[in-house]
């Protein structure tokens, strides 16, 4: 595909004026323009039919120009090495063959939290049962309990590894939910943490709402009264600036889709776009019902039927997909992944970071999972850590390489990109770029 770039120009202007030079990049756009189609293996039972197909979008030996934090020209190394002359070294960098990626999304977790529940990991491998642990005040309302007792500093020092272990990883977008406090105090403290910790590390951070996650102790039995607060919550942090989507947990053991239709009418009339953690555990129509609201995305999905995901389909609504969750909770009934092929839903994938059942802060290892346990390819799982992950959050200007996006950078030292996938446990990001700018030096 190195011959059909058309956003090349060799314009000695433009060609000198850039604030960063990248050169001798292979580069994994995920681009349209670069012949990306993740659905293509798809077609015609795996055939590719499209000359015009590049696994990956991939260009090798490719140079890019980057001016105030955005991509301004890809080319060819060639077009750029006439003008290395005009930039200073510090200013160029040579990225001697390796891949660059788009910054990984992260784009569903619950990373910020207080405390953890290892001592009922330990419990129940010593044979307690989940009713045992619950009758003693753990899972999430264990959570919760630590959550509303920490002072905002101890969230968010507590936060931050999590958020510096993906940082390390190449994560340059992660989406944060709240829903740990249930009330609104606690939510809010929870919401002002994932945006500090976005501030601090120049990394951009989607919050979700999500108060709507699970039933508070003092509104037991009052799953309707509950709701109604969750609704007059919504707004008073909405206007504080804390809300970027709404977000819900449709399960037996959670809420029901009318209770979260209530919600979503809220975030409808405050232009909130929605998604929801639907069909984990069985199916009571939560997708579908995110697909009424043109959502961004559902998320789980193992229990997802053909019929909704022709609503997602319709209403191009991302399938999130969280292996770390399934691997945890040892389910073994997996995500009907051959019929969101075939009906061309965008698949993403994360690692919902959270205390109970995912404990996983490496986007690299729930690739893996998505490949190993899920049976996706390496280029869909990456796919669905860039460009399918930023339709996720509704970022246009991320998760792709292409002249106008946001230089959000990945350089790795890798010989395919498939060893992002393959590889359990090594880590091998060489510099990371956030908004134009190099991390690591
Ligand atoms: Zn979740």
């Amino acid at each position: 595909m190195t011959n059909t770039t058309n956003q090349t120009t060799t314009d000695t202007t433009t060609m000198t004026s850039f604030d960063q030079i990248i050169i001798n990049a292979n580069l994994a756009t995920f681009s349209a323009h670069y012949g990306f189609d993740v659905h293509i293996d798809s077609k015609e039972n795996g055939k590719s039919t499209s000359a015009d197909h590049a696994p990956y979008g991939q260009l090798e030996n490719a140079a890019i120009g980057i001016k105030e934090g955005t991509i301004a020209w890809i080319g060819s190394n060639e077009q750029m090495t006439p003008h290395l002359s005009h930039y200073q070294a510090a200013q160029i960098k040579d990225a001697v063959g390796n891949w660059i990626t788009p910054g990984l999304i992260d784009c569903h977790t619950h990373l910020v939290y207080a405390g953890n529940r290892s001592n009922e990991f330990e419990a129940r491998l010593h044979g307690a049962s989940y009713q045992d642990i619950a009758a003693q005040g753990g899972g999430i309302v264990a959570t919760v309990s630590a959550t509303r007792a920490a002072s905002i500093e101890e969230i968010f020092a507590q936060s931050e590894k999590r958020l510096l272990a993906l940082i390390k990883e190449g994560v340059t977008s992660i989406e944060i939910k709240s829903g740990y406090g249930l009330d609104l105090d606690t939510e809010r403290k929870m919401l002002t943490v994932a945006r500090q910790l976005g501030d601090k590390y120049d990394i951009h951070v989607s919050t979700s709402y999500l108060a709507a996650h699970a039933l508070p102790p003092e509104y037991k039995d009052r799953a309707d009264d509950y709701i109604e607060q969750v609704c007059e919550w919504l707004p008073i942090l909405h206007k504080e600036g804390l809300v970027d989507a709404v977000d819900g947990f449709c399960e037996n053991i959670a809420f029901s889709s009318e209770q979260i239709r209530r919600v979503f009418e809220v975030a409808r009339s405050l232009g909130l776009p929605v998604k929801l953690h639907s069909e984990q555990l069985s199916d009571i129509g939560g997708s579908a019902l995110v697909a009424e609201y043109q959502g961004l995305s559902s998320d789980h999905l193992e229990h997802l039927s053909e019929a909704d995901i022709e609503k997602m389909a319709a209403s191009n609504t991302v399938a999130v997909l969280l292996p770390g969750a399934f691997y945890t909770l040892r389910d073994t009934k997996l995500p009907p992944i051959d019929a969101l092929r075939k009906h061309q839903v965008a698949i993403a994938i994360s690692t919902d970071c959270n205390p109970g059942t995912s404990p996983l802060t490496s986007l690299l290892l729930a690739m893996n999972m998505g490949c190993t346990l899920f049976y996706l390819t390496p280029e869909e799982v990456l796919a669905g850590a860039t460009i399918n992950a930023a339709q996720a959050l509704g970022l246009s200007k991320k998760g792709r390489i292409e002249v106008g996006c946001d230089a959000d950078l990945a350089l790795w030292d890798i010989t395919r990109p498939a060893d992002l996938c393959y590889q359990i446990g090594l880590n091998p990001i060489e510099d990371i770029m956030r908004q134009g700018q190099w991390s690591k030096g």
